[in-house]
């Protein structure tokens, strides 16, 4: 689960972590007041106002804008919530944006041989180390993707006790090794150390600020002050964090996986054009692999669980064809608790009753269906037999020639 960013601010300031005031919007209309608030008290008034998405990179599309003026936050309001914001991190057509942050500007401290003091900061799980590892770059406000690529060196990494967590002295190395000095290696030891149990408290698999900056106050008095910060949560732990659960925004999740949680599938659409009805993760995952090796490209992750019953055969079929970039579908199921010959029965009634979006009944798609485990030739005999009122149904014999035939038949 992920949160927004002015969610994820308030999740620091309660750590005790700095990051300058601001609120939310969902219309340009609130823009000149919220605005007037994050500037109150300025001689010359300078705010931010970023665009609400789960994604990243919104500096470069321009979706965060410095304003000058309640005219100015206005007018990138509007052209923020009326364009679809695009960067690397989004699908192509964009995302739309129904939040704004309206937040004081920082002033950010010129650097030393030119730039500005950005840092990057965060905490995640190395599963190398199987350990959580505090990760800090003198190369922030950019994506430390790019610096890991371009300059490895630039990247500061240090794994953590797994009882003690991170070190007071762990923090200031590291402070010092961003190049700090003064009073801000303390802070930004502080932040460190705030941020780490926010990690382990929150149950996170990803704590992040980016940027982390040195920023000069009213009286020019330099401090350390979060300026972007991203969260994710493991999804396994949410039953013990409501207050967690209640900052939950489905507005941008996947309908398709969302109707699918519902039915107790595990559903993760991608792009290709080859539909996959698998029971059990590993299965699932290897029959994606088997259809790459074979030239086709899968159109979804779909696991059934355990069961694999008619009723979830048959919502698992309309949510993939629901898909229309789906050209074929193949069903890999293997037969342990229930026997092959329910399951084939299962398939067969849930293609011959199966309702298409055109109103018609009746699997039209090629249907390629593996069955192995028990009872699997009374379960194949079942299959041959209904492929008279199916004829886009095809038994294979192994996962191999399932494969092959389902990427030869959507060619
Ligand atoms: P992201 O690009 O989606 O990660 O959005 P960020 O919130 O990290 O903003 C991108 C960049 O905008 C930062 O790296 C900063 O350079 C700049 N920026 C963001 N907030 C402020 C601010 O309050 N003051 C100033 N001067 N620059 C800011
Ligand atoms: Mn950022």
């Amino acid at each position: 689960m992920k949160i927004h960013e002015y969610q994820a601010r308030e999740l620091l300031r309660g750590a005790g972590i700095p990051v300058p005031p601001g609120r939310a919007i969902s219309s340009a209309e609130e823009a000149a007041g919220a605005f007037a608030e994050a500037t109150s008290g300025q001689r010359s008034p300078l705010a931010v106002v970023k665009a609400q998405v789960f994604a990243g990179g919104r500096g470069k599309a321009g979706f965060v804008k410095l304003v000058k003026s309640a005219d100015e936050a206005t007018q990138a309001a509007r052209f923020m919530l009326s364009n679809r914001m695009k960067s690397p991190q989004t699908p192509p057509e964009g995302l739309e944006v129904r939040k704004l942050l309206v937040a004081t500007a920082a002033d950010i401290a010129d650097r030393h041989g030119g730039g500005k003091d950005e840092f990057y900061l965060a905490i995640t799980t190395d599963r190398k180390s199987r350990r959580n590892v505090l990760i800090a770059s003198r190369e922030g406000g950019v994506e430390i993707e790019e610096v890991a690529k371009r300059n490895p060196a630039a990247i500061l990494k240090v794994p953590l006790h797994p009882l003690l967590g991170l070190q007071p002295f762990q923090a200031r190395q590291v402070a010092f090794g961003l190049g700090l000095a003064g009073k801000l290696v303390n802070q930004a030891a502080a932040i460190m150390l705030a941020l780490s149990r926010l990690y382990v408290e929150k149950d996170c698999t990803l704590a992040e600020i980016n940027p982390l900056v040195i920023s000069p106050d009213a009286a020019g008095e330099r401090r350390v002050l979060a300026l972007d910060a991203k969260f994710n949560f493991d999804d396994n732990a949410t039953f013990r964090h409501p207050e967690l659960a209640a900052l939950a925004d489905h507005s941008e999740d996947n309908p398709a996986e969302v109707r699918a949680a519902a039915f107790g599938l595990t559903y993760i659409a991608l792009d290709g054009t080859i539909g996959c009805l698998v029971n059990g993760a590993g299965l699932a995952m290897a029959t994606m692999d088997t259809i790459k090796l074979h030239g086709g490209e899968p159109a979804n992750f779909l696991d059934v669980g355990g069961s694999a019953t008619e009723e979830a055969v048959t919502e698992a079929f309309s949510i993939i064809l629901a898909d229309a970039r789906v050209k074929g579908v193949l069903v890999n199921i293997f037969g342990g608790i229930m026997r092959c010959d329910v399951i084939a029965q299962g398939i067969v009634n849930a293609a011959r009753g199966f309702k298409n979006r055109d109103g018609s009944t009746g699997f039209k798609v090629p249907l390629v269906v593996r069955l192995e485990g028990t009872n699997v030739e009374a379960g194949r005999a079942l299959l041959d037999k209904a492929r008279t009122d199916i004829p886009t149904m095809q038994a294979a014999t192994d996962l191999a020639d399932a494969a092959r035939r389902v990427c030869a038949a959507v060619k």
